[in-house]
């Protein structure tokens, strides 16, 4: 395998023109809302994943397989192992996880070393 083919299988799976199903949000007025698009360009970490409409952050997840997460003591499961969909409020939940430490460090131990 070459290195190029290598390097393709560590990115994370974007399909930007699937048909991403909808959920219902709200008891009293529920709203149908599904995954976006656009939001892989905003946050190129997402993972998506197709069978369960759920995303992974995809550095949080590689570097949990790797047991490279050895410093956040709050791991954010539903972005590391659980997956999250909670669209409603994606936007917010996607910054937080960001700027979290795990999401920190995992960036740091596997993108970094990932380049260099
Ligand atoms: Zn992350």
């Amino acid at each position: 395998m070459t290195l190029w083919l290598l390097a393709m299988e560590l990115q994370p799976h974007q399909p930007k023109s699937f048909d991403f199903p909808k959920r219902s949000f709200g008891k009293k007025v529920p709203v149908m809302r599904s995954f976006q698009a656009s939001w892989f360009d905003r946050w190129p970490w997402l993972h998506y994943i197709e069978s369960r409409d759920v995303v992974l952050c995809f550095h949080c997840a590689e570097a949990k397989k790797q047991k490279k997460l050895n410093w956040c003591n709050n791991a954010d499961e539903a972005f590391i192992s659980k997956g999250f969909y909670n669209w409603k409020d994606a936007t917010v939940k996607h910054v937080q996880h960001e700027s979290s430490n795990c999401h920190k460090e995992a960036v740091l131990k596997v993108v970094t070393v990932q380049i260099y």
